[in-house]
């Protein structure tokens, strides 16, 4: 309890000291603050695309201008309320940003980022030629904002609209990133390739995450308008979008606080420098974006997630709450009837250009059943593997889960009907701990989506997933690890929390790539129980693994590959008699 109340402490002094701030300070002050406030706004929306989600995006400006001329035109022109020209400015942010957002989200790599520079000029422009949106001169005399019978003249009024809409959402944007979709956002981060394979929709979740961003600078652009009264293109051009995103570099992009201190520190600093160099150099310019240059160059080599992690260890470091996991249980699959058939490879063929990796494979394992998949390394297993769950596709040939032919849908789909699977080169979240890593794998059992999450209403659901994740963790031999950061953990624990994210998910069929690769003895031999039980459950499993002796002692049928063709199949002591599989697998040692 004592403890709670020391973790919020430093919010709650912050809040205190916001209050009361307009009051002890000049008028110069606090319109400083009023943009500080703004800018965060628009940092805070960087701070999930860029820094959580990994999607970097220069054109934010554009969306605080659509916001600010939206309201700035509908006001002046048409005599429209504020409020209702809000309503209007976000739902043509929304559709420009969805609109945007299919069509420059799908670009990988540096091609996003130049997309984003290509639509904030291009609505920059749009906003400087446009006539009846004033032309360069902009549009002036917009009325003043009427908040429940207040007029918001003065920037001490609109401080407090400002900083509650600000603090309003830090803490949904907080909420977001703390439950079952912020984990998926969080996610992409690390290729979505993972997450894919774990049932989450990661176009879409770009796409939320694209979209909340641009909404929030909407609202700032739309606050801006009406505190300064008067909007013209300038303050919405790509420069400004750059510092924007500087704002949130600086303050540190994965973490809420770091928008708010980055655009505390970017307004002050340029405000400082605007005042001195010309004074110093002893002539006019914009000299401060040079220090701009050079602060952004020291930050990337010296710290590049920013200075809010640096404030943080400065914090006296609290020791890691050991979440309560009690949840109501998740419901569970129908279990198949033991001796299904689940997985059917037939004439399976992969084809890297000239390569065939796997020619002609077929292989089929009913539920409760352990299916061996051994061969050298290069055979094709793995290969294999992507093929049959959806995350590279097969060339020619079919796979069948449950009946259904399924080579032609992607990893998400197939994970939706009940195949869930490992990874050979561990794909965890390092810095994200075991029990979130975990419960990614449960995302499919989830029905929340992201409104439910900022407003906290999907607390009972989002207990019933961290439950089920600790369940797994549990049973795979990991308890008390919980809160551990996943990539603190040595190879082979990391291996075992693959395997609770795949149970997470309750699957029919378990795909394990090397699950047993740099387990120690002990270790080995709890996974060969736990991977027993599954089978007794009903669960079927395709295993790929080196160690024989574990492999010939769980198996219930080998399938041996070699050169991405099948040489041999049958239970382990016949696989194991086999000369052909004596000569190529074990070089001939009989
Ligand atoms: P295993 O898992 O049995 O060790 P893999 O399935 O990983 O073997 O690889 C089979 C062959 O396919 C290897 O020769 C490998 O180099 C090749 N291969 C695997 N993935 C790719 C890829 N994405 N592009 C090109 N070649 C690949
Ligand atoms: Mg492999």
């Amino acid at each position: 309890m004592k403890r709670a109340y020391l973790r919020h402490l430093p919010v709650a002094l912050f809040i205190v000291v916001l209050a009361l701030a307009p009051l002890c300070v000049s008028e110069f002050s606090v319109t400083l603050l009023d943009y500080i406030g703004l800018s965060a706004l628009v940092a805070l929306g960087l701070v999930l695309l860029t820094g959580v989600g990994g999607l970097t995006s220069f054109g934010q400006a554009a969306f605080v201008g659509l916001g600010a001329y939206t309201t700035a035109y509908l006001s002046t022109a048409h005599g429209v309320s504020p409020w209702l020209a809000l309503c209007a400015g976000l739902l043509i942010t929304l559709f420009v940003a969805l609109a945007l957002g299919l069509i420059t989200l799908r670009l990988s790599g540096h091609f996003l980022p130049l997309g984003t520079i290509a639509w904030g000029i291009s609505l920059y422009f749009l906003f400087g030629n446009i006539e009846w949106l004033g032309g360069h001169t902009g549009i002036s005399g917009i009325p003043v904002l009427d908040f429940f019978g207040i007029e918001l003249k003065s920037p001490q009024q609109f401080y407090y609209l400002i900083w509650m809409v600000v603090m309003g959402a830090m803490l949904a944007t907080r909420n977001l990133l703390d439950s079952r979709e912020g984990r998926a956002i969080r996610a992409l981060k690390g290729g979505t390739l993972m997450a894919e394979a774990m049932g989450v929709n990661t176009p879409r979740s770009k796409i939320v995450i694209f979209t909340i961003a641009a909404l929030f600078a909407c609202i700032s652009g739309w606050l801006y308008a009406h505190l300064q009264r008067f909007v013209n293109p300038t303050p919405f051009s790509l420069a400004q979008g750059i510092e924007y995103l500087f704002m949130a570099v600086i303050g540190g992009v994965a973490n809420v606080w770091g928008a708010l201190l980055g655009a505390g520190l970017i307004t002050l600093l340029k405000q400082w420098l605007q005042d001195w160099l010309p004074q110093l150099l002893g002539q006019s310019g914009n000299f401060e974006v040079i220090v701009f240059g050079v602060l952004m160059i020291v930050m990337l080599q010296r710290a590049r997630d920013g200075l809010w992690p640096i404030i943080l260890g400065w914090w006296p470091q609290r020791p890691a709450s050991r979440a309560t996991f009690a949840g109501a249980a998740l419901a569970r699959r129908q279990p198949p009837v033991a001796g299904t058939l689940l997985l059917e490879v037939k004439d399976a063929s992969k084809r890297f250009g000239g390569l065939v990796a796997n020619n002609r494979m077929n292989l089929c394992v009913s539920s409760g059943e352990v299916m061996a998949l051994i061969g050298p390394n290069g055979a094709g297993k793995s290969t294999l593997f992507n093929a049959i769950s959806g995350v590279d596709p097969v060339s020619s040939g079919e796979v069948h889960f449950l009946g259904e032919a399924v080579q032609a849908l992607g990893a998400r789909e197939i994970a939706r009907r009940g195949m869930s699977r490992t990874f050979q080169h561990v794909r965890l979240l390092p810095t994200m701990s075991v029990l979130e890593n975990v419960a990614i794998g449960a995302h499919m059992r989830g029905r929340k989506n992201f409104l439910h999450a900022a407003f906290r209403t999907e607390r009972a659901e989002e207990a019933s997933l961290l439950h089920e994740a600790a369940l797994q963790i549990e049973r795979c031999g990991l308890g008390g690890h919980e809160n551990d950061a996943a990539g603190s953990l040595p190879l082979g624990k990391q291996r075992l929390v693959e395997i609770a994210r795949a149970l997470a998910a309750d699957p029919s069929l378990l795909l394990l790539d090397e699950p047993a690769a740099g387990l120690r003895y002990l270790e080995k031999q709890t996974l060969a129980a736990l991977l027993r039980r599954l089978r007794a459950e009903g669960m079927g499993i395709l295993l790929v693994e080196h160690d024989m002796d574990f492999v010939m002692g769980l198996a219930d049928r080998v399938v041996v590959m070699e050169f991405g063709e099948k040489l041999a199949e049958g239970r382990p002591e016949e696989v194991q008699r086999n000369p052909a599989v004596l000569e190529a697998y074990l070089g001939g040692v009989a």
